[in-house]
């Protein structure tokens, strides 16, 4: 059972957000697009998405192009 189809628009939003927003690099962990510190709150909430749509689907994170 999962809360979000793994198609959805829902999760292709997360997997943008969470492409966008990530730390700038090891040495410098703010967000490279919003410049809070990471996991900023858009990457933590598009993670939880993520792990929601995921949660049924062992194959869930590969895929997008
Ligand atoms: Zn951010």
């Amino acid at each position: 059972m999962y809360l979000f189809d793994a198609d959805s628009v829902v999760v292709s939003t997360a997997t943008e957000l969470l492409r966008t927003h990530h730390p700038v690099s090891v040495d410098d962990q703010s967000c490279a697009n919003c410049g809070d510190p990471a996991p900023c709150e858009a990457a933590v909430n598009a993670r939880q998405i993520q792990a929601a749509a995921s949660l049924g689907a062992d194959s869930a994170g590969g895929g997008f192009a």
